[in-house]
């Protein structure tokens, strides 16, 4: 199964962005209409107030004409005192037509001029401030009913006459406290608006979503566990489509996995005949090389001894023609000695490779020095050193460390190297060099013969190999010796390889460990 990595939404759900947005907008909406309500209302009552000073003005007038006629203080007493029981007033006067304040109550902060009053011919706003409005009206004279019905004519041609001024100065405090009311109301009922409309909005949205929830966590719930979860098909029409879709693609999903399933089963199948197979024919091939090797080492060991014998007789006939002086005979027996010789050299590999294939071959570590390997072997290379007119070197380090090891199976490693250093390499140099590090002695036979193919490199540890088959036929030799020099290195735990170049010679090392546990059955 794919292993998902876990995601995190960079973006808030659906719900709370629609909720935030439309809260925000409702906001706004019941902002902008708290707001204009509350002008629009202000707005009747300056009207309403104005209108409200306009008349009242107007009344006192109407109050003041006795005390304006008569220029009576005392008779404009009781107009001012009727006017002020209006809690907006705050100051009024009456002023006679030469400017002469008859009768003032309250202040008026600002002083008026005559010639002011006298353009006004009905009750009117004179002027207002922040805090206050100041109305005025004439008070006018006119004619006596009496006189009115008995002289009709006259009447219609006379004129009304001013005799002074009202002036009334009204407070805007209680239409500043309406506003302030007004708009602290509309707030109010803004914010409440708002909060039912986003309390019932997140209500509603939430019933919208959560079915897309259900579908999201049927989706994490299939993911995590990797089962093929089905979803409830429900909530608004995209999302049961959005449902619908996944439960489809979740049932393709379970055919194709029982399909695959059958597939594996089908191949396990296949593979457990197969691996029996194998395992059959793997046994029988290995029974049969035991039994080859088995054969191999009976019978080299029983090849060995009739040419021993043969060597043996043969050197004894030598030595009776020797004494008889029959010299030609001798020469013919050496060649019969020789051949016998690497006959049984050739047995002696056969039957160590046997061995070591069929698991008969014993390591037998002792302790011993450095230099009587280096001389044992070199004793036993210096005549073939001689024959293809090489010279030997000796190089290395401290050769008084004792090491322990398989001193036979390291001598005949080395001896082979040697021995195919000497055979390969005419008129050179085979350099036998020893080399200490802190965990291993190091073994190199550098000569500077022929050299090997880097093709063959590779494979020239392995039985039987050659590097080309005229090589073989001019240099002799059976394949077999590199071959065992690995298996021998092997069961010494030791490290066996080389390097070359065609034409310019090879180096073969093997590298000993000076500390090793051997296997129990090996020794
Ligand atoms: P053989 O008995 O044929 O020498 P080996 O296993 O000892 O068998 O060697 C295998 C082959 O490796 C040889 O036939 C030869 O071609 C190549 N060989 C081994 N040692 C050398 C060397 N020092 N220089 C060049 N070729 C070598």
């Amino acid at each position: 199964m794919v292993k998902q990595q876990s995601f995190t939404p960079t973006q808030p759900s659906f719900r709370n962005q629609l909720v935030i947005f439309t809260g925000l907008g409702l906001v706004i909406f019941s902002l902008v209409t708290s707001l204009l309500i509350a002008w629009l209302i202000s707005g009747m009552a300056k009207g309403y107030m104005t209108s409200n000073g306009v008349q009242v003005t107007m009344g006192l007038s109407e109050q003041s004409v006795l005390a304006a006629l008569t220029e009576s203080e005392e008779n404009g007493e009781g107009a001012i005192n009727q006017v002020r029981q209006f809690p907006e007033v705050t100051a009024s006067k009456i002023i006679l037509p030469s400017g002469k304040v008859l009768i003032q109550q309250g202040d008026f902060e600002v002083s008026t001029e005559i010639e002011q009053l006298e353009t006004i011919e009905e009750s009117q706003l004179l002027y207002e401030n922040e805090s206050y409005w100041v109305f005025a009206a004439p008070i006018v004279l006119a004619a006596s009913e009496g006189e009115e019905e008995e002289e009709e004519f006259e009447i219609e041609n006379q004129e009304e006459q001013t005799i002074g001024y009202s002036m009334v100065k009204m407070s805007k405090n209680t239409l500043a406290q309406a506003n302030k009311l007004i708009v602290t109301y509309a707030l109010m009922v803004g914010a409440v608006a708002v909060m039912v409309f986003t309390v019932l909005t997140n209500y509603g949205v939430s019933k919208l979503t959560q079915p897309l929830l259900n579908l999201a966590q049927v989706m994490l719930d299939a993911e995590k566990t990797g089962e093929h979860l089905r979803a409830d098909v429900e909530g608004p029409k995209e999302v049961q489509r959005m449902a619908h879709a996944y439960n489809s693609m979740m049932e393709v999903l379970d055919v194709q996995d029982e399909e695959l399933r059958l597939h594996r089963d089908q191949l396990e199948a296949e593979v457990d005949i197969r691996t029996r197979e194998l395992i059959e024919a793997r046994d029988t091939a290995l029974t049969a090389n035991r039994h080859k090797s088995e054969f191999l080492a009976n019978m080299t060991h029983e090849l060995r001894t009739p040419i021993q014998a043969i060597i043996g007789y043969v050197d004894l006939v030598q030595e009776e023609l020797e004494m008889e002086g029959l010299v030609e005979l001798q020469e013919d027996l050496e060649k019969v000695t020789n051949n016998s010789r690497r006959l049984l050299t050739l047995i002696n590999s056969v039957l160590d490779f046997a061995k070591v294939e069929a698991g008969k071959m014993d390591v037998n570590p002792e302790e011993i020095s450095i230099r009587i390997i280096v001389m044992n072997v070199k004793e036993t290379v210096l005549p073939l050193v001689a024959k293809n007119k090489n010279q030997l070197v000796l190089a290395g380090d401290d050769q008084e460390l004792k090491i322990t090891v398989d001193r036979e199976k390291l001598e005949q490693v080395l001896v082979n190297l040697l021995t195919n250093a000497c055979k390969f390499t005419s008129n050179g140099t085979v350099t036998f060099d020893v080399k200490l590090t802190e965990k291993a002695v190091i073994f190199s036979v550098i000569d500077t013969g022929i050299g090997i193919e880097e093709t063959h490199v590779a494979g020239i540890f392995d039985e039987f190999q050659q590097v080309d088959g005229s090589q073989a036929r001019k240099f002799q030799g059976t394949g077999l010796g590199l071959a065992i020099c690995k298996r021998f290195c092997e069961l010494m735990k030791a490290e066996i390889g080389v390097t070359s170049k065609m034409g310019e010679g090879s180096t073969f090392f093997v590298k000993v460990p000076l500390e090793v546990e051997f296997d129990k059955e090996n020794l």
